[in-house]
This record gives C-alpha cells, sequence and structure tokens, in this order.
C-alpha cells in the first residue's frame, strides 16, 4: 500500500472514532441598537435590565439568529392600572439560538412580518425605538432584557434577570460574548 493512501485510510478511522463534527460552541452577536448614537446606564430600577436611548425610529434589531417568541402590536398601557404586562407597550421578545431570551420593548414600531414563531437572523429588523408603554412622555429608548425562555406573556421574568451591559458593551466592540453561562446559573438560581 502506497503511504498516502495509508495516511487517508488513517484519516477517515480517525474522523468515524470523533463523530459528526460538533454543534458550533460560539454565536454570533450584534449590538441591538445599530446606526444610531446611543447611551445606556449602568443602572435599572427595581430589576437587571438597561433602557439604551436613542432617537425616535433608530432601529431595533435581533442580538443573535433565533425564533420570534412574544410580539405586542398594541400599547394597553395607562397610568391608572399599571399593568405588568403592559408596560412594554410595542415589544417584540425572540429565543435566541443559544437558549436565552432577548427582550425589546417601548417600541415606536414593530417591523411588517415580525410574528411569533418566525426565523430571524443576527441583525434583521424587529422595530423601531419609541417610548410606548410606561415610557410615554419620557425620551425614546430600548428596553433591553436579557432573560431564560418562559412561556409566552411571562412578562417577570422576560423583562429582564441579569445585568446587561457587559454583553451590550462586548457586542459594540465587535466581540462575541455570550450570556448564556450567566443565564444558565439565574435559571438554576430561580429553580431553588
Ligand atoms: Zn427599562
Amino acid at each position: 500500500m502506497r503511504r498516502c493512501q495509508r495516511l487517508i485510510i488513517l484519516l477517515n478511522v480517525f474522523a468515524f472514532l470523533m463523530g459528526p463534527m460538533p454543534a458550533r460552541a460560539e454565536y454570533t452577536y450584534q449590538f441591538p441598537v445599530p446606526d444610531c448614537k446611543v447611551s445606556y446606564s449602568k443602572y435599572h430600577h427595581d430589576y437587571p435590565a438597561t433602557d439604551i436611548q436613542a432617537k425616535l425610529g433608530c432601529p431595533f434589531v435581533a442580538p443573535i439568529g433565533g425564533i420570534v417568541q412574544d410580539v405586542n402590536l398594541k400599547d394597553r398601557w395607562s397610568g391608572k392600572t399599571n399593568l405588568g404586562k403592559d408596560r412594554g407597550g410595542l415589544s417584540v421578545s425572540i429565543i435566541g439560538d443559544d437558549g436565552v431570551r432577548y427582550y425589546g420593548s417601548h417600541l415606536s414600531k414593530v417591523e411588517p412580518g415580525i410574528e411569533p414563531g418566525i426565523r430571524v437572523e443576527a441583525g434583521a429588523k424587529l422595530g423601531e425605538v419609541g417610548s410606548t408603554g410606561s415610557a410615554r412622555g419620557t425620551k425614546p429608548h430600548l428596553h433591553f432584557g436579557i432573560s431564560y425562555p418562559t412561556s409566552p406573556g411571562d412578562w417577570e421574568i422576560r423583562r429582564g434577570v441579569i445585568w446587561p451591559w457587559k454583553y451590550l458593551d462586548a457586542w459594540r466592540a465587535g466581540k462575541s460574548l455570550s450570556p448564556v453561562k450567566q443565564i444558565e446559573n439565574a435559571k438554576k438560581k430561580a429553580a431553588k
């Protein structure tokens, strides 16, 4: 047997033993309000999330590829009732390919065609920054929350369970830092 033939057989045996290629562990993330002047404070009232200040109409895009879970197309918020489910106003949440839920709210507009169950890629436009819901009367901003998935409509979880700016800072700098580990820990903690 020629040496190169032997090498090919050896490589095939090796590939067989290794099994199929493992799924890519790394995901590509994207800052959710690109192409706009933004600022976000490293603070949020009551629970972990952040408000990304940007001009009215700035695009809100999918921070990662995934499936749209929750969409709210109507601003039903009233200061009198201040119901948790209404506070976000117009909003979209997606379940990313990394298994994490990403939520953006107070939108002025949801992009046509963005409905529960559809697939979006990282950077796909989901809507536009606004001040609907409990942000009525305030400067336009995107409330951005990172959480673990629960059932649709679960506003207490979807609004955010971890501080997001570490990830926002990284994504803005073009680095794909993943919140998967931190979300897994938050979920375990909540289950206790
Ligand atoms: Zn907020």
